[in-house]
């Protein structure tokens, strides 16, 4: 099998390239890296995807992900033989991404005070594991399994760990889950539990998990499946395109994310850049990215508040030192990440590097939203008859924080995506029992 993707490193002064089968998740500089593909996709797929949507007995067209498979072909599938594909495909037998696309959701369009024919609301946690993780997982299991890893490892206070638990046990390959010991609720681990994961405590917090997890792997033969593998932000790519399929290929004005390890800000950025370049979208959305005020590293050194400097991407020369500064001056001061919504509770993002990429190309914004405002967002999109969590709220209350402050035009067409369903039942139970919230509906007798 020929491969015409690649890796290669994102820091354009850098450059450096490795083959498909690499299982790096950085350049031997510490750079990020990117999957490159040397043809582009023909123009008719789009016509061939929506044809997909009559799968006829294909999980892999059933497969939100893999329906799209010719835009993350890394394995250089070329065929609708369902035999074929499952020789290289990993899938839930074509449950991930299969129910994702934008939905209207009108008692969120009048809270935030849009009209409900301009705003979109995408609930990626009804994929299989609850979350849109399921998106990435598919396509960095399929690489898992392209070089044969026996396990797979991660890191995680939730998401990640359901997602790839649940995957390893559909493969039968093992799969060890990193958490911060004594931080996390053991019921947000009971589905990487329920799937046979093995839970590895770390002291520290998530960020240290991350780091011990990613030597374990590099060292004991693990293959890592965090979004730092450049193989999970090719499947969460689909979170777009089944998004602008929707919209018939037409870009909304924004998309907005919850910011976290920036793994979705990325995957989104390189999806535009990727559909732009190839003319099949003519318009940019602009990207949103919403953080926790208890975890805003990126706003802050996005928006200046650090050391007065507005941290850019700057055409790939990013001021890393200012990173470097503000990671210092966190661990100096004993500044944790802390937020109740903890999809989102990260202080160094992964993925900074590439979201700030994102942001660039997108001419994006970043701002933050409080745990009471994540609480009613996640409350008023309940209140439509979809399950979210808490972080999810954050692109729900962040598209009414940029509009109130008049970034987001009354008239403008907006996406939010809606990450994960409620994994901590009780934020729901404390909301709804203190009548003083928004939304709240206390039990009565
Ligand atoms: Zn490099």
């Amino acid at each position: 099998m020929q491969s015409d993707a690649y890796l290669k490193c994102i820091d354009p002064q850098c450059g450096l390239e490795y083959p498909v089968k690499s299982t790096n998740v950085e350049c031997e500089k510490g750079h990020l890296l990117d999957i490159k593909y040397k043809n582009k996709p023909s123009d008719n797929l789009k016509e061939v995807f929506y044809q997909r949507r009559n799968p006829q007995g294909n999980i892999f067209n059933e497969s939100g992900v893999w329906r799209f498979r010719e835009l993350l072909n890394f394995c250089q599938i070329d065929t609708e033989n369902i035999g074929e594909c499952s020789k290289y495909l990993v899938s839930l037998d074509g449950a991930e991404g299969r129910q994702s696309k934008p939905y209207k959701m009108s008692k969120a369009a009048e809270f935030i005070g849009i009209s409900s024919d301009t705003l979109w609301l995408q609930p990626e946690g009804y994929n299989p594991s609850g979350s849109f993780k399921d998106n990435g997982m598919a396509s960095a299991v399929t690489h898992a399994k392209m070089v044969g890893a026996k396990k797979i490892v991660c890191a995680s206070t939730g998401n990640t760990s359901a997602s790839a638990g649940m995957f390893a046990a559909n493969e039968g390959i093992n799969c060890d889950v990193y958490i911060p010991s004594g931080q996390i609720a053991p019921g947000k681990l009971s589905q990487a539990y329920q799937f046979g994961a093995q839970i590895v405590e770390v002291d520290g917090n998530f960020d240290d998990a991350l780091k011990q997890s990613l030597y374990d792997a590099k060292h004991h033969n693990g293959y890592t499946v965090n979004s730092v593998n450049p193989f999970r932000i090719e499947g969460q790519k689909t979170i777009v395109h089944r998004a602008l399929e929707y919209l018939k290929w037409e870009s909304p004005d924004w998309i907005v994310y919850p910011g976290g390890a920036l793994g979705n800000t990325s995957s989104c950025g390189k999806a535009l850049m990727e559909l732009y370049e190839w003319g099949w979208i003519k318009k940019i959305p602009r990207i949103a990215v919403i953080n926790s005020e208890g975890a805003s590293t990126l706003s802050d050194l996005y928006n200046g508040k650090f050391e007065g400097e507005e941290l850019r991407w700057n055409d790939g020369n990013p001021n890393t030192e200012l990173i470097e500064k503000y990671y210092e001056y966190l661990d100096k001061n004993k500044i944790r990440p802390k937020t109740k919504a903890t999809a989102i509770q990260i202080g160094r993002p992964a993925n900074i590097l590439k979201g700030l990429r994102a942001l660039e190309f997108t001419d994006g914004v970043v701002t933050t939203v409080s745990d009471s405002e994540m609480l009613d967002g996640m409350s008023v999109v309940g209140l439509n008859g979809f399950d979210c969590e808490m972080a999810s709220g954050a692109s729900v209350v962040g598209i009414k924080k940029l509009l109130e402050e008049g970034t987001i035009k009354k008239d403008d067409v907006v996406l939010g995506i809606l990450t994960g369903r409620q994994k901590d039942a009780m934020l729901a139970v404390e909301y709804h029992n203190n009548p003083k919230n928004k939304f709240a509906i206390p039990p009565k007798n």
